[in-house]
């Protein structure tokens, strides 16, 4: 066994995970494939209206509420096999980011406060309540949903810090795109663009977490 590097950092007191490719893989193509057969218009529709509209935005800034969302699907698309089963297909993306779901735990074994952020919808987080146990046992969910505002923008960083009572390098931030790391990292945060389980678990050894 490797002994583990010895760190003189004074290591944060919260770690905070964004949810999509760092905690779990998503892969909305999933999702599509299902819907399909039970609509009367082609791939390249639903593509456009989850992909180049606003729709999956202002969904994901709360700007509309489920059944909204769900209304201009039925009205855009011909989906009639209702809101649950237009639920399940939509959630049924994810699959669980293991290697970074078992930090959890062993974080919070060290006294570290583990936060949810991210930019994500109503359905989606449902759906991940009801199907993985790691959500529930994170300290604190900041989910843009519920604040009107998507990272990168400063107001839910705000949000982070207010929730947590904590700020500058008191927070080790990870996320897989460079925009929402550099914004935490304009506010002081320790933030890192996560690429893979093994980069981001040595990010936290270096930072003074024992990890891994
Ligand atoms: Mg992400």
């Amino acid at each position: 066994m490797m002994e583990s590097r010895i760190s003189n950092a004074t290591p944060p007191r919260a770690v905070v995970f964004d949810l999509g490719k760092v905690l779990l893989d998503f892969d909305y193509g999933r999702a599509v494939g299902q819907l399909l057969p039970l609509i009367n218009v082609e791939l390249a529709v639903v593509k456009r209206l989850l992909v180049d509209s606003t729709l999956l935005f202002d969904y994901e800034t709360g700007r509309l509420t489920t059944e909204q969302f769900y209304e201009r699907i039925r009205e855009a698309t011909g989906f009639s096999a209702g809101l649950t089963t237009f639920e399940e297909i939509f959630g049924d993306i994810f699959t669980e980011i293991t290697p970074m779901t078992a930090l959890l735990p062993q974080l919070q074994r060290l006294g570290i406060r583990c936060c949810v952020f991210s930019n994500t919808n109503e359905m989606a987080i449902r759906h991940v309540t009801a199907r993985y146990p790691f959500y529930a046992a994170f300290d604190d969910h900041v989910l843009s949903f519920e604040h009107k505002a998507m990272k990168p923008d400063p107001a839910l960083y705000e949000v982070v810090e207010r929730t947590l009572s904590l700020k500058g390098s008191d927070l080790l931030y990870l996320d897989d795109r460079e925009e929402n790391v550099v914004a935490g990292w304009e506010r002081g945060w320790r933030a890192f663009v996560h690429r893979t389980p093994d980069e981001s678990l040595q990010h936290l050894r270096d930072a003074g977490l024992p990890v891994g």
